[in-house]
């Protein structure tokens, strides 16, 4: 596997080793990408090898701009309304943390979508992802670039090159080390083909942010997360982005309440409950910044879980803003756990 730097020099290298069919990690402003050409199904079958990813859960294709959208996505398949809001939603949020689930062009392999009619697309706001995916265009065709978290299937997503490295090092050909990413949870996944508009998963972008441009907006999750073989957004799947130890979330008072143990670690989100210090305490945010502890998330997971603790406790946060994609991973990190406790 190389590594690559993120410079011009670099990224054409990483863009020449994806036209040919590999695979190459880069980085996006949510978590590390582990990108393909959307039209190899070849490149697309050795990312499910290499993820250990079930084929039943679709893949988001990463393009460089709203000028691309029509080479995967069929948008005459919508009304003139929906066609209006995927407008909207782009100018608003792309370059950014949002995807969005439209009708597909035929051309899109159904390897990528998992067989279904829809296609998950998003436009990453971080220069060398959009260096990298204009680099991989050809024949006058903008670059387009299949691309789920760089990390085994449901465990931990990769915020830093060092934990792609580690986990899938020796089944990829390069990544591309752009150091830590900006937002630190994977986009928020918003449904615009269904007759009701839903937010299939919580993410970078808030609630309250898109319900502000376009008004209320239903959710996928009705009724709770969903086991595996009913899902139609496997990103709802309930235990995902899981670490190894069990994991339990706490509100702030029980966590306040805990007595430390040497065999356990601690993730605090703010210093505000925090009654005990150590190697296995981290605080997501000493200022009780949502923001700042969505950045540090999974990177202080990795940590945590490094030190093979018995469990690892983990403060809930406000369910308001970016701290309920929050809460949506740490639930979701802690389901497996939830269940064996039943
Ligand atoms: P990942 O790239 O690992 O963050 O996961 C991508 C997630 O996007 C999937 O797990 C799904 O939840 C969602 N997704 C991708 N394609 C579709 C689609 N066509 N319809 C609904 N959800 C999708
Ligand atoms: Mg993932």
């Amino acid at each position: 596997m190389l590594v690559f730097d993120s410079s011009g020099a670099a990224l054409r290298k990483a863009s020449e080793i994806i036209k040919r069919g590999g695979l190459a990690a880069f980085p996006t402003e949510t978590v590390y990408g582990l990108g393909v050409d959307a039209f190899n199904t070849a490149a697309l079958a050795r990312v499910f090898e290499a993820k250990n990813r079930p084929h039943f859960d679709p893949l988001i294709i990463h393009i460089a701009s709203y000028r691309s959208l029509d080479r995967v996505v069929l948008l005459s398949a919508l009304g003139p309304d929906r066609r209006a809001l995927v407008k909207k939603c782009a100018a608003a949020f792309w370059p950014g943390p949002l995807t969005l689930v439209l009708p597909k062009q035929p051309a899109v392999p159904e390897l990528a979508t998992a067989g279904l009619s829809t296609v998950a697309v998003r436009c990453p706001a971080h220069l060398a992802a959009l260096k990298l995916i204009r680099l991989c265009g050809e024949k006058g065709l903008p670059g387009a670039l299949a691309a789920p978290s760089a990390n085994p299937f449901g465990s931990l997503s990769p915020t830093r090159a060092e934990h792609v490295i580690e986990k899938l090092g020796d089944k990829i050909d390069c990544i591309v080390d752009g150091g830590p990413c900006s937002v630190g949870v994977e986009s928020t996944v918003l449904d615009l083909c269904s007759g009701e508009i839903a937010v299939l998963r919580p993410g970078g972008i808030t609630r309250e942010q898109l319900e502000d441009v376009i008004g209320p907006a239903g959710s996928g999750l009705r009724g709770g997360p969903p086991a595996v073989g009913q899902i139609t957004s496997p990103g709802m799947l309930k235990s995902h982005y899981a670490p190894q130890a069990p994991l339990f979330c706490h509100s702030g008072e029980e966590m306040a309440a805990l007595t430390r143990r040497d065999d356990e670690a601690y993730l605090f989100f703010s210093g505000k409950n925090r009654r005990f210090s150590g190697e296995a305490v981290l605080v997501l945010s000493e200022t009780g910044s949502a923001l700042e502890a969505a950045a540090n998330l999974f990177e202080y997971l990795h940590r945590l879980d490094g030190m093979r603790p018995a469990r690892i406790h983990a403060e809930i946060l406000p369910e308001e803003g970016i701290g309920a994609a929050v809460n949506d991973r740490l639930r979701r990190a802690g389901a497996l756990t939830a269940e064996n406790a039943d």
